[in-house]
This record gives structure tokens, C-alpha cells and sequence, in this order.
């Protein structure tokens, strides 16, 4: 079997392409545009390309996006004063501060201080929460757009063996939350992990957020599997995920590749998650 190639890319555009639709009609028919502030501490390379594509998405769904730069010495007052000012702002739906910080800033505290009902990250632990008793409103990025994949994919998640191979609270955890929302049947595998081949084999929906390049091998891929790749990895072969494509592929009905599989789905979330936060901000009567 050759697998089916699921494209992150087409269905990125797509999701944004809805959410452009969608906040078009809000802003007719109800008022407000939607509001993204990003707030970026340093002058990190990577954070700045980040956040130059999170003002471009926004453009592209007619949402403001408010840009604060902050020097890299700046004080952890400095960078709360700034979260309270946004947190009170009407025209603020979203707020996210590009991580990582700067090493002399507590970034836990930071995130604790955003209104959840403006962490369009998801990562607030009154969101992660909710994602736990089942009550989800936003929620992270990265892990909604592998389900979103594999919904958009086909892909029957209802009783079906899942297997997340990573615990970290920003994509394995919540992606593991959210299969578990769509009635799969979930096993979260990690580095203490005995036999991880056995229990990856037994999945029909696999989902690797590991950071470790091509560790998940063909052999551990069961024949007609979904293999979902979170991976990304800087290597001499350049850009490659967790799974090991070219095997994984032979064997799996449909896979995403590294990159434009999951990657792009991150920003099309964000995009998501504020629509969907400028409309909890709507009246109740209005909603
Ligand atoms: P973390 O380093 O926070 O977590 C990695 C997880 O993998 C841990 O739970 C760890 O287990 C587990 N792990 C490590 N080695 C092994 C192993 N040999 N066998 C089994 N499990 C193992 O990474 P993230 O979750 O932040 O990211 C994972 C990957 O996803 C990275 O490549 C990252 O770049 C990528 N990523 C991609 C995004 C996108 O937009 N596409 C967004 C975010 C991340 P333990 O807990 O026991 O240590």
C-alpha cells in the first residue's frame, strides 16, 4: 500500500480562506473584527519570522493584529504591565506571546496572567482544563490541527486505537485530550515507554510529537494506519520529521509530510481560535 499524502498546505489555506468568510460576515453583521495582539520580547530570528507570519495570516483574514516589540532586557513588570493593558483592551480578541522568552523571564507567569478567554494558544491551565473535563473552547494550536487533518482526511477517529508517542503539555498532551474527545480509544507513549514498536503498531491513528528525526521506523507502522508527523527537525538532509516518511508511507493508508503537513495547520488554528474568541466576546444574546 501507498499511502495518500495528506496536504497541511491545501488544507490551511482552506481553513483560513473559512475564517476569512466567517470574519467578513461578523464584522457585517455584529461589529466587531477580529483582534490579535502578538507580543515579542528579543529580536530572536525565528520568533521575528513566527510572528511575521502571524501578522500576514491575520491581514489575509481581514483581522487587526496589534504588534508589541519589546527590548530583549525587559523587566518581567514590564512585560505584565503590557498583558493587563491588552487583557482590558476592547479591540484585543487574542493575545500570544511568542515564545520562548528571554531567559530571565518567568513565562509561566506570564501565560497565567492572560485572560483564558484570550489565549488563542490554548495554553492557560483554566483552558487545558476545560480540554480535560471535556468542555473545550480554545485549544492549542498545534494538536487541533492534527484533528483537524484528520477529520478534513476522513479518517473515522470513533473507537478508533490512537497512539501519541510525546507528553508535553503544548502537543501531546492536549493531542492525546482531543482524540479522546472524538470517542478514540488512547495510548500516550513516551521515553519511559516499554516496547514503543509494539505499541505503535497497534494504532490505526498514529501521532508522533517527539523531536527526535525519523525515530518512528516502517516496522512500527501498522498496515493501513494514519501516521500524523508533528516532528520538525533541522537536519543535514534538511527539514525532517519524527517518522521516517519514505518506510512509514509504504505501509500507512494516509500520512502527513514534513514539511507542509502539520506545520501549516498551526497558524490556520490561531487564525481559528481568535474568530472564535472575538465571537465569545459578543454578548451572550448575540453569540
Ligand atoms: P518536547 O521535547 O517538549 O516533548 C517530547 C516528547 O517526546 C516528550 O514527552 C518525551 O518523553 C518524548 N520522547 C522523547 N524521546 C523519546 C523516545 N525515544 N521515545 C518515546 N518518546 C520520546 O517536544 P514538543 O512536544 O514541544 O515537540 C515535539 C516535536 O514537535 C518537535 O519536533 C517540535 O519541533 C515539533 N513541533 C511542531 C509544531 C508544529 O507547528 N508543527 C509545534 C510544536 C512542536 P518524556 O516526557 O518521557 O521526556
Amino acid at each position: 500500500m501507498t499511502a495518500e499524502i495528506i496536504d497541511g498546505k491545501q488544507m490551511s489555506a482552506d481553513i483560513r480562506a473559512e475564517v476569512a468568510a466567517s470574519a467578513k460576515k461578523l464584522k457585517e453583521e455584529q461589529g466587531p473584527t477580529p483582534g490579535l495582539a502578538v507580543v515579542l520580547v528579543g529580536e530572536d530570528p525565528a520568533s521575528q519570522v513566527y510572528v511575521r507570519n502571524k501578522e500576514n495570516a491575520c491581514a489575509e483574514a481581514g483581522f487587526h493584529s496589534f504588534k508589541h516589540e519589546l527590548p530583549k532586557n525587559t523587566t518581567q513588570e514590564k512585560l505584565m504591565n503590557l498583558v493587563f493593558e491588552l487583557n482590558r483592551s476592547d479591540d484585543v480578541h487574542g493575545i500570544l506571546v511568542q515564545l520562548p522568552l528571554p531567559k530571565h523571564l518567568d513565562s509561566a507567569e506570564v501565560l497565567l496572567a492572560i485572560e483564558p478567554e484570550k489565549d488563542v494558544d490554548g495554553f492557560h491551565p483554566v483552558n487545558m482544563g476545560k480540554l480535560v473535563v471535556g468542555q473545550t473552547t480554545l485549544a492549542p494550536c498545534t494538536p487541533a490541527g492534527c484533528i483537524e487533518l484528520l477529520k478534513r482526511s476522513g479518517v473515522e477517529l470513533e473507537g478508533a486505537n490512537a497512539v501519541v508517542v510525546g507528553r508535553s503539555n503544548i502537543v501531546g498532551k492536549p493531542a492525546a485530550l482531543l482524540l479522546l474527545a472524538e470517542n478514540s480509544t488512547v495510548t500516550i507513549a513516551h521515553s519511559k515507554t516499554r516496547d514503543l514498536a509494539t505499541v505503535c503498531r497497534a494504532a490505526d491513528v498514529l501521532v508522533a510529537a517527539v523531536g527526535v528525526p525519523k525515530m518512528i521506523t516502517g516496522d512500527m507502522v501498522k498496515e493501513g494506519a494514519t501516521v500524523i508527523d508533528v516532528g520538525i527537525n533541522r537536519t543535514d538532509e534538511g527539514l525532517v520529521g519524527d517518522v521516517d516518511f519514505e518506510a512509514a508511507k509504504e505501509k500507512a493508508r494516509a500520512i502527513t509530510p514534513v514539511p507542509g503537513g502539520v506545520g501549516p495547520m498551526t497558524i490556520a488554528m490561531l487564525m481559528k481560535n481568535t474568530l472564535k474568541a472575538a465571537q465569545m466576546a459578543l454578548p451572550a444574546q448575540d453569540r
